[in-house]
């Protein structure tokens, strides 16, 4: 009973605090370019809508702070720069139990993708051992392990959320930005830049002129019918008289990090086609590059490269065509291949289980070049990818653009077809819902309707 009291109150104190960090920040039109899951993690609440929910939940947090037992409750807010050791630090973890949970927990989560606001807790027994930690990537989802008695089990718990389709339709205008334009036809302004960066992948903006129309259909998420989770970008239209007229469609895989999951055309096609391609199917950061302190032992270290969790023996893939530079082992990368592309640029591959290429071999784009393995320093199946500019510099892979396929083939083509399909059916649905305010904060009405 006490913990069913503590779960429930654990989860409320867990929304305010989250939100009330994210409700100061609404991020209008500062995000774009064509990769949408990027776009999305910038993404920030919006504010006055959750105001609400903090007010009608400010009085359970204050009984929260008085869990009798002997259990004590820690628990401490990302802030900007931190990583998972700074937090678990905070919360005075100790050594042994923050390793175990950072590894636990980083298989099933993507802990880079942490935000500022987010709160962790952590439950003590009266020896300072942590019996539960909790962590929620939104109001919605929330990530727990639990001792038992060899470690830490993972769990997951999905609170029931909402989806609602919209669609918005318009012309552009004579002197107005695409931005300001759909902004507008009442696209909420979370939504504003992940739509218009579809839209840029496919269509030449400068030779986009007044008069041209389109429509798009949105898919957002909400818990509690008001809190917003999240949003994509389901089917964009746009019919230009010099651009001519496009469609693209959300495709998705039965895998939510499948690096399939994107935009193309009726037909297949990526919207971007000359993009590097993914070295994986799927795609779960563990660790992102750059400059980070090691969640387990707290050291601040330059990461050059991203690592991709993944099950040992996964297929690795060349992301471009090019020559085999490298193909050998050494006590920190374990396994690894290099691949020297047409621009001198270079892709690297570490801990592989197993190298499928020798020095010398040319690759075509998406060869398998080895499987994922755990050789050399590494606590864990992964890849380590990296990329060097044809100046030799390490780069942050994910400043390129990466696409998994160029255009969808076999059972994923027609997986898409059937998506068209019944996105199309969606359109009309929606089109004959009646019009209500496009948000709180204009006047425009849309066709909206909640699905499920
Ligand atoms: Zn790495």
């Amino acid at each position: 009973m006490k913990l069913q009291f503590f779960e429930k109150i654990w989860f409320e104190v867990l929304v305010i605090r989250c939100f009330i960090k994210l409700a100061l920040a609404l991020c209008v039109f500062s995000f774009m370019g064509c990769n949408e899951e990027e776009q999305i993690l910038k993404l920030q609440a919006e504010g006055a809508i959750i105001q609400a929910k903090i007010d009608s939940l400010t009085q359970a947090v204050e009984k929260a702070q008085q869990i009798p037992g002997n259990w004590t409750v820690e628990n401490d807010t990302v802030r900007a720069g931190d990583g998972l050791f700074q937090v678990l630090s905070r919360m005075h973890i100790n050594e042994k139990e923050r390793g175990k949970l950072v590894l636990g927990m980083q298989d099933s989560v993507e802990l880079s993708k942490m935000r500022v606001g987010q709160v962790f807790f952590a439950a003590l027994d009266s020896n300072g051992s942590v019996q539960r930690f909790r962590y929620a990537t939104s109001p919605a989802t929330i990530h727990m392990m639990s001792k038992n008695d060899t470690g830490y089990v993972y769990s997951r718990i999905e609170k029931p959320v909402t989806h609602r389709m919209s669609v918005f339709e318009g012309a552009l205008t004579e002197g107005s930005t695409l931005n300001g334009t759909l902004f507008r036809v009442g696209i909420p302004g979370r939504m504003v830049g992940i739509v218009s960066g579809v839209l840029q992948c496919k269509v030449a903006f400068p030779l986009a002129r007044a008069g041209d129309k389109f429509r798009i259909l949105l898919e957002e998420t909400f818990y509690q019918d008001s809190i917003w989770i999240s949003g994509k970008v389901v089917y964009a239209e746009f019919d230009g008289k010099i651009v001519g007229h496009h469609e693209a469609f959300r495709y998705e895989d039965p895998d939510p990090k499948s690096s399939f999951n994107a935009h193309y055309t009726e037909s297949g096609e990526a919207l971007v086609y000359d993009g590097l391609r993914y070295p994986l199917d799927r795609l779960h950061v563990t660790s992102p590059f750059g400059t980070r302190v090691h969640p387990i032992t707290g050291q601040r270290k330059t990461h050059y490269g991203i690592d991709y969790g993944n099950p040992t023996g996964t297929p690795i893939y060349a992301v471009a065509e090019g020559v085999v530079t490298v193909s050998g082992y050494d006590e920190f990368s374990g396994n690894k291949v290099a691949i020297r592309h047409r621009d001198n640029s270079e892709s690297w591959y570490m801990h592989m289980s197993v190298r499928g290429v020798s020095v010398g071999a040319k690759v075509a784009p998406r060869q398998v070049i080895g499987r994922v393995g755990s050789t050399g320093r590494s606590t864990g199946p992964h890849l380590h990818f990296g990329f060097k500019n044809e100046k030799g510099v390490w780069i942050n892979p994910s400043s390129k653009t990466m696409i998994a396929t160029p255009k969808l083939e076999g059972e994923r083509l027609g997986r898409l077809k059937q998506q068209v399909a019944e996105t199309r059916k969606q359109i009309e649905l929606t089109l004959a819902a009646p019009a209500v305010k496009a948000n709180d904060s204009t006047d425009v009405m849309v066709r909206m309707r909640n699905i499920d």
